[in-house]
């Protein structure tokens, strides 16, 4: 038995085969020497190509929906490009290999791209590489990434976004990976599956795909490979143990969340694309308190179109019907990068030009589109709108007339809107001092805890070694979330806290105390709450 640790995500038990996620390989090319036979194995090689896209079409379509679907069907459509076969064609019929021809001629073609001024053309760059490299892995015999049937824990070095949805949601007991952070997607996609996940683990990959069986223990952020009859029968005791507490709180399915002295909690997801709203109605959320708007900006290589960010946050309103959801603006830059935003490399990027700093920088090309999203889905449900990394109130001012002017301009247009009440993320030491004054602008709060920790104790959240100097539960933190509820309060507004804090237990009382009446989490840890809520005096 082999054991180490991470940083656990989700709590619950995990045990069985494991798969190691890793980039395929490719074997060095070599030409037949005959033209017309490079030229027919890189033909049959399309054929493989164009069947293992339309199967993964196929399947990201039915799981995640039309819109991710189209990020492959575009490379789809770049097989049959005639200046790419061309290209080829000639490369081939100059001796080359066709594994050879059919990369290089990509990454030309991928190049010449990337120097056009046309945002979209420029962006279609990463699709022509990554269909070029498939077919020159197919080609040069790469290893596909081979999933075996049934249920298995996932171990990786660590899952980009393009990387999660091609992965079957449904068969995936755990992910354990070496990189990422509790914010990363990989850890809120495990949040949303409800899946007990590490990461920034100790696994060694070579180790991970040698063993039979592996298992990760979320409550204490354990793996462990092979385990002996002592440590295996330890863990099925827990996990049996975890089953039947997760059965015993189905009492709390549709109740409301109410204290026995009677306040009323609204207990909300948190979010990342579309389709989790679902498992948001699944896991019996009152709304959703957080959706994360920048997963809608990640895993693809261009910016989301207004049309479809509207569909998206359409799609949520549609779901979620009645109850509110609040849609968090772009909260892209420190942890969360895209390639296509070209931004500045920063010295202290989770001190630079992030979340709504962003889009109050890139107003026309990136914050106008999202808002006129959100107002147009805003006829759809009950939608509300609140912007994150906020420090200053004239930050807060100079968005709320940017939505004011997009209303106007929408109604104008004969567009059906809906007033969409506009919150405020308090993450920032800033905001949270001047919670009294942010709130006599702001329609209600909504706690990010990650951040406001991070940047009260000057303590990164990305840094495992920081780990116990990273301490939510510091007094300076506690102080200014009890003068942010007060604020609201006394401006009659509401406040919530959407950061992992959000679900912790041991605080979910002290959170009524002080007077939040919303706590948005992850879709499993709502019935948790709701009882905790409900056997509380306060
Ligand atoms: C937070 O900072 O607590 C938060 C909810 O936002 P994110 O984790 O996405 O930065
Ligand atoms: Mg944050």
């Amino acid at each position: 038995m082999k054991q180490g640790s991470g940083l656990p995500v989700f709590p619950g038990v995990a045990i069985g085969k494991v798969v190691v996620y890793q980039k395929a390989k490719r074997r060095e090319a070599v030409s037949s020497g005959d033209a017309a036979v490079e030229q027919a194995k890189f033909d049959a090689a399309c054929e493989t190509a164009k069947e293992q896209l339309s199967r993964l079409y196929e399947k990201a379509k039915a799981e995640l929906g039309e819109e991710q679907a189209a990020i492959v069907e575009v490379q789809m459509l770049m097989l049959d490009d005639l200046d790419y076969l061309e290209a080829v064609a000639d490369e081939i019929a100059n001796g080359a290999a066709a594994a050879t021809a059919a990369a290089e001629c990509g990454e030309s073609m991928a190049l010449v791209f990337a120097a056009l001024d046309d945002e979209y053309m420029k962006a279609r760059c990463a699709d022509i590489r990554d269909v070029s490299q498939r077919v020159a892995g197919i080609l040069s015999g790469a290893d596909d990434f081979k999933l075996p049937d049934g249920s298995f824990l996932l171990a990786a070095e660590d899952l980009a976004p393009s990387e999660t949805i091609q992965l079957p949601r449904d068969r995936i007991l755990a992910f354990v990976t070496q990189g990422g952070s509790s914010s990363s997607h990989t850890a809120i996609l495990a949040r949303t599956l409800n899946i007990p996940s590490l990461v920034q683990s100790d696994i060694d990959l070579q180790d991970a795909a040698q063993c039979e069986v592996l298992a990760v223990d979320g409550f204490t952020g354990n793996w462990y490979m092979d385990p002996d009859a002592e440590t295996l029968a330890m863990l099925t005791k827990k996990q049996a143990e975890a089953a039947a507490d997760r059965e015993a709180l189905e009492v709390y399915r549709g109740k409301k969340s109410i204290t026995k002295s009677g306040k009323q909690i609204l207990l909300c997801a948190n979010i990342g694309c579309p389709e989790d709203a679902e498992a948001a109605v699944a896991g019996d959320a009152e709304g959703i308190g957080l959706m994360r708007s920048e997963f809608l900006y990640l895993g693809r290589d261009s910016l989301p179109s207004e049309d479809e960010l509207f569909e998206a946050y359409k799609k949520v309103a549609e779901i979620m019907g009645e109850r509110p959801v609040v849609i968090r603006t772009l909260d892209i830059g420190a942890d969360k990068q895209v390639d296509y935003m070209d931004l500045d490399k920063e010295e202290n990027p989770a001190l630079g030009l992030r979340g709504l700093r962003i889009c109050l920088t890139r107003v026309d090309e990136i914050f106008r589109p999202q808002l006129r999203a959100i107002y147009r889905a805003s006829a759809y449900g009950n939608l509300n709108v609140m912007f994150p990394m906020v420090a200053s109130v004239w930050e807060l001012q100079e968005a709320k007339a940017l939505c004011k002017q997009i209303r106007e301009e929408l109604e104008a247009e004969g567009i059906p809107t809906k007033d969409v009440p506009i919150g405020v993320m308090i993450e920032t030491p800033a905001a949270a001092v001047l919670a009294h004054e942010l709130a006599k602008e702001a329609a209600f709060f909504s706690v990010g805890t990650n951040d406001l920790t991070q940047y009260t104790l000057a303590v990164d959240r990305q840094n495992a070694k920081l780990g116990r100097f990273y301490d939510p539960y510091h007094p300076a933190l506690m102080a200014l979330l009890a003068h942010i509820a007060k604020s609201a309060n006394e401006a009659g507004i509401w406040a919530g806290i959407c950061g992992e804090l959000g679900a912790d237990p041991k605080l979910t009382e002290t959170f009524v105390r002080m007077g939040f009446s919303e706590l948005s989490m992850a879709p499993g840890r709502i019935l948790g709450t709701r009882k905790i809520v409900c056997e509380s005096e306060e």
